[in-house]
């Protein structure tokens, strides 16, 4: 055999981004964290990721709610699986707020679909 055949990989696969240590998909050409290119790929659409689409997405804001004294805030996400089992639970940030001062939050999620499997005998160059 000539070459390294790329590995298959099943959807949902994941690995560290090595730039932010974030967990994130395989199929990932741009981390959706740190937004570092993790790997420069002839299939990939301009602007990064591979054919990703925001399926839903969120924003408030946050604001103080005196001005004599601060509000501390926690920002949370669970997601939880057809079970109602919580199967990820993240502290995001937190923080104190007064008088003027505001935060902003938005939460998206993005799908894509995984390319095909490689095929088994399909040598490639990486
Ligand atoms: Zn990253």
């Amino acid at each position: 055999m000539i070459g390294i055949a790329r590995s298959t990989t099943h959807a949902g696969a994941t690995r560290t981004c090595p730039h932010c240590r974030a967990t994130i998909l395989e199929s990932a050409v741009v981390c959706p964290g740190c937004k570092h290119h993790l790997r420069f790929d002839k299939d990939a659409r301009p602007g990064g990721a591979a054919a990703t689409k925001t399926a839903w997405q969120v924003e408030g804001t946050l604001d103080a709610e005196r001005m004599d004294s601060a509000t501390e805030f926690t920002i949370l996400i669970t997601v939880r699986n057809e079970r109602n089992e919580e199967v990820a639970r993240q502290v995001v940030n937190v923080g104190a707020l007064q008088g003027v001062e505001r935060r902003t939050f938005t939460l998206s999620i993005e799908t894509s679909e995984p390319r095909p499997a490689a095929p088994l005998s399909g040598l490639r160059r990486r």
